[in-house]
């Protein structure tokens, strides 16, 4: 953290100049024309990323199923490897992660299977400003149960809309609770919770918690081992820039590894065993037991370079320049855009350790309407109803000076009311 900031673009360009992880920018490709500061919804294409795919379809163009074992590392191995490439970021060892599936199939894989319904311990707690397919998952898998969501899953309730209080989390871990499933980071509003003392406090009430971390991994440095996670599920395609639906990841603690996944499938079957293709199932005994379906190698090849990237750089580092970054903008939103006629509010907590990656820009009327001008101009951010424009600066290719240009492109914009030319409609994907 620098502590000080300049509203002024040499003060910007200065830092750029500086910063240790200026040179990543080249290793991506941004759509051109635009500043791009969505990475929190899909982050860019890299060349690490485009190389690694080009390399397995050229394996499979050569190889056809001998790819499976004697592709470059053979693909047969990808879902480990790429477990045991994201794992020191995550603080786990090798053998408790492993790439498979999607973030909501991780979900409902992992949580059918930590969530034990015995006794009076029958609900799950989550809380309302999670994600939405969490809470499907949770419902659904709450029916699965025999039982009534209306009734066993507990939202946590937010006063704001926005974040949530820890200790009203802790609060609701009663003694009904059998599963705590929680957010590392509320989505719209970027909260980082605890995932340390929230875990704490679950286990000191015999509560196992599972945590969707999709809007931390690549960003915060996580140490799952050391906070004692039961187990945690995360999507590549954010901040790890794994491609569009790309192979998403899941961890399991070690301790859990002789647990018996609920949603068994041929992939999970013990590693050097499964050809042996009997009918009685085995897991292995790693998080790779929890794997369902071959994995999609070619959904899988993109998320290795990313992963390369982000190794390179380093995710200390990248969380220093990352809250350094939103830091900025908040400055920056504080200095220029707060007052009249711009009204600029910010929704995301303003210590930089409890704020992930992006900042929630509150505008009470035009926040839809603004976010498209910003489109317009070749700004690239997202809008979640009613009033939030997300703007992530993320840290391997956005730069300072990027920064400050949203801030003149938001000043513009309201001086010249360019929002009031676009619709109010809202589009299907934003
Ligand atoms: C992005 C995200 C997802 C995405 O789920 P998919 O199954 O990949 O579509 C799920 N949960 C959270 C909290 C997310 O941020």
């Amino acid at each position: 953290m620098t502590g000080k900031f300049e509203a002024n673009r040499q003060w910007a360009e200065e830092m750029d100049r500086k910063d240790p992880l200026g040179s990543f920018r080249d290793r991506f490709h941004i759509p051109p024309g635009t500043i791009y500061a969505d990475g929190n919804s899909l982050g860019l294409l890299s060349k690490d990323s485009e190389e690694c795919l080009l390399r397995v379809l050229g394996e499979w163009k050569v190889m056809g199923i001998d790819g499976w074992l004697r592709g470059d590392p053979p693909w047969f191995y990808t879902a480990e490897k790429l477990g045991e490439m994201v794992a020191p970021m995550v603080g786990a060892e090798a053998d408790e992660v492993v790439a498979t599936g999607t973030t909501t199939v991780n979900i409902h894989s992992l949580v059918s299977t930590f969530y034990d319904p015995d006794g009076q311990r029958t609900k799950i707690l989550a809380d309302e400003l999670n994600f939405p397919t969490d809470i499907y998952a949770l419902q659904g898998l709450i029916g699965i149960r025999g039982y009534d969501p209306e009734e066993h899953l507990i939202l946590v309730p937010s006063e704001d809309g926005l974040c949530l209080d820890e200790d009203r989390i802790i609060d609701m871990m009663t003694d009904q609770v059998a599963l705590v499933h929680l957010p590392s980071v509320l989505y719209r509003s970027g909260q980082l919770l605890d995932i340390k003392r929230l875990t704490r406090e679950a286990h000191r009430r015999n509560i196992p918690i599972s945590w969707d971390c999709s809007h931390s991994v690549g960003t915060v440095p996580h140490r799952f081992d050391e906070w004692d996670v039961d187990c945690a599920m995360w999507c590549s395609y954010k901040y790890l820039n794994g491609g569009p639906g790309g192979t998403a990841f899941l961890y399991v603690n070690r301790r859990h590894f002789d647990t018996s996944p609920r949603l068994p499938g041929w992939f999970g079957y013990v590693k050097d065993k499964q050809f042996d293709l009997r009918l009685d199932f085995q897991h292995q005994r790693s998080a790779g037991g929890w794997q369902i379906s071959s994995p999609g190698i070619l959904s899988a090849a993109p998320v290795e370079g990313g992963l390369r990237i982000s190794m390179e750089a380093g995710i200390q580092r990248i969380r220093e320049k990352s809250m350094d970054l939103t830091s900025y903008f908040i400055y920056l939103v504080d200095e220029l855009l707060s007052e009249g006629p711009y009204n600029f509010k910010i929704g995301s907590p303003r210590d930089p350790t409890c704020r992930s990656g992006h900042v929630a820009l509150i505008h009470e009327t035009d926040a839809w309407r603004i976010s498209q001008a910003l489109k317009a101009r070749g700004v690239i951010v997202d809008f979640r109803p009613p009033n939030v424009i997300r703007v992530a600066p993320a840290a391997l290719y956005c730069s300072y000076s990027d920064v400050y240009d949203i801030c003149k492109h938001l000043l513009g914009i309201i001086d010249k009311r360019e929002h009031e030319g676009f619709t109010e409609s809202v589009e299907a994907v934003s």
